[in-house]
């Protein structure tokens, strides 16, 4: 059976024990989380909250890009969301390449080049990175000043959340 197929099964069990039903949208604790997408991060877990209280935006490096701000404008403007977070973990994949080492190497191993995506945004540099995030958020005209943007390390290895002044 593929993963697919077996992860199908298991939705049918859960829908037919289904008990999340009428949850409000706008998230209950009023909060926006952008994170990494590594498997090794579950975010409900690590902050302990659960389905309906946040807003979670995901995507390799837990970058602040484009469709993520606007994923965070809809989050506060429309669905009232108060306080964001970034998540930046340890051993992050991003760490392990360089924007223009995976362009090459995906362009002589395709025989192709493209204008989508323009940037990987790797990094060298986590705590870098997420201060990097934290001001793409907080200089966005969209975002009000009102908004409080925190950025944390989670260590893969330990499950703590480091706050990144
Ligand atoms: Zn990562």
């Amino acid at each position: 059976m593929s993963i697919v197929d077996q992860v199908l099964k298991t939705n049918k069990r859960y829908s037919g024990e289904f008990a999340l039903a009428g949850l409000a949208m706008p998230p209950v604790l009023k909060l926006a989380v952008v994170a990494c997408m590594d498997a090794r991060l579950t975010v409900e877990e690590i902050l302990g909250i659960k389905t309906g209280d946040a807003h979670i935006i995901r995507n390799a490096g837990g970058i602040v890009s484009e469709d993520a701000l606007r994923s965070l404008i809809i989050s506060h403007h429309l669905l009232g969301t108060e306080e964001f977070i970034i998540i930046n973990h340890t051993d992050c994949g991003m760490l392990t390449f360089r924007d223009e080492g995976l362009r090459q190497k995906l362009e002589r191993s395709t025989g192709t080049a493209t204008v989508a995506p323009c940037h990987f945004f790797a990094f060298d540099d986590l705590r870098k990175n997420v201060r990097t995030q934290i001001k793409k958020v907080k200089s966005h005209p969209w975002i009000p000043d009102t908004v409080p943007v925190r950025g944390f390390i989670y260590d893969v290895n330990t499950g703590r959340l480091k706050e990144v002044k």
